[in-house]
């Protein structure tokens, strides 16, 4: 037998498109093939024919990214917590960085804003309050030992009621009056309009280059749909100054990672045809009607292997998108669900851990008693009913 893989490909049925623990974005069949050459040849990484001599190796992508979003340059590392690390670590290290008290973000796996400035060698300034914050409070905030205001995307939670927020707009004036740099962790960022996609609205990166900020960083695996990967876009004199920081040494990506950024990057040029290349997107949208067609034509042999035991039912659901994106908005899906017919969690349990002990495991998620397999990501249909239904 061969030996299992410690990275087992499993049927992400959780409801959760971009789930960090399953490994996010799903990549296109493009960017799956620029990495098998990338893997199988020699390539020019840090090679320029035409000058026959050493390049760059984020050069490529950056004159990519720079078409795509208005940025004057870019700079690709491991992911967008490097992305931030670096920015600090590079512009305000020994200095003080201004963020809103609304914006000390956690994100999942121990990445905080004010860890990271600490990593970073940076004095956190924390300005405003929880719910409110003014321009007037970045103002009286700056002194000659602050080098940075930075604003950080409240990307997995919102504060509702009686708040205030400064936006990337208004800072950029008072960031010039003072020239001070303004950076924006964006988090997850879509390099497309998602209202228009019937998706919740996302700030876009090159919405902010266009209202002036100076670096924007956003991750390559959320909403993007790409490999893991910190994308920094903004001023060439900045990026200059982060691709020169020994960091950026410890920190930049091989070259299947710009592979697969580069081909899926691409794919952003004909937005018209994103929705048919780029599988996130094309997860994020699927209409709920057609989740609920195919889990009426998977029904009948569910209820056929498991009726006895089970109640199996078509439930109507809400997906996430997940990865820390607008946890509060839900994309509405359809599952098929699973009831124990002795009432028993137990029984729910073991079907749970039976499903993971399959070649390609089901993950489901529990909920309410029952376990929910949410159809939303099901690709291969009859690889599943050969899982489930032997
Ligand atoms: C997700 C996120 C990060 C971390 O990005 P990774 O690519 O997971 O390292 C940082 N900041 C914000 C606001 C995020 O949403």
């Amino acid at each position: 037998m061969r030996e299992a893989s410690a990275l087992k490909p499993v049927f992400n049925l959780t409801g959760t498109v971009l789930h960090t623990n399953l490994g996010r974005a799903q990549l296109c069949d493009a960017a799956i093939e620029a990495v098998t050459q990338t893997m199988r040849q020699p390539v020019t990484l840090e090679y320029a024919l035409d000058e026959a001599g050493r390049g760059h190796r984020d050069r490529a992508l950056a004159q990519l990214l720079c078409e795509l979003t208005g940025a004057e340059d870019a700079c690709i590392v491991n992911n967008n917590a490097a992305a931030v690390l670096l920015m600090l670590a590079a512009l305000a290290s020994g200095k003080g960085v201004i963020v809103s008290r609304g914006e000390l973000v956690e994100i999942g796996g121990a990445f905080r804003i004010p860890d990271v400035m600490r990593q970073a060698g940076c004095q956190l300034i924390e300005v405003g309050t929880t719910n409110r914050t003014h321009l007037a409070d970045y103002r009286h905030a700056i002194t000659d030992d602050c080098s940075l205001l930075m604003k950080v995307h409240t990307s997995n939670y919102q504060i509702q009621g009686f708040t205030h927020a400064v936006d990337e707009a208004e800072l950029v004036a008072l960031a010039k009056e003072h020239a001070l740099p303004l950076i924006t962790d964006l988090g997850s960022g879509s390099l497309i309009d998602l209202a228009e996609q019937g998706l919740p609205a996302e700030p876009m990166p090159q919405s902010l280059i266009a209202a002036g900020v100076d670096l924007v960083s956003f991750s390559g695996d959320k909403l993007l749909g790409g490999p893991q990967a910190g994308i920094i876009i903004g001023k060439k004199a900045l990026i200059d100054r982060l691709q020169q920081h020994p960091l950026k040494r410890a920190l930049r990506v091989d070259k299947m990672t710009l592979a697969a950024l580069e081909a899926t990057l691409k794919l952003y040029r004909h937005p018209e045809r994103l929705g048919d290349n780029l599988p996130t997107l094309r997860q994020l949208t699927r209409k709920a009607h057609d989740i609920l067609q195919q889990a009426e034509r998977l029904m009948p042999a569910l209820e056929t292997a498991y009726g006895d035991d089970f109640l199996v039912e078509t439930a109507a659901c809400s997906s996430q998108i997940g990865s820390g994106s607008l946890p509060v908005e839900r994309l509405p899906s359809f599952a098929v669900t699973f009831t124990p017919r002795d009432g028993r969690g137990s029984s729910l349990n073991s079907l749970a851990q039976r499903w993971r002990q399959l070649p390609r495991p089901v993950i489901g998620r529990l909920q309410e008693g029952k376990l929910w397999l949410d159809l939303r990501c099901l690709d291969d249909e009859s690889q599943f009913i050969r899982m489930l239904v032997p």
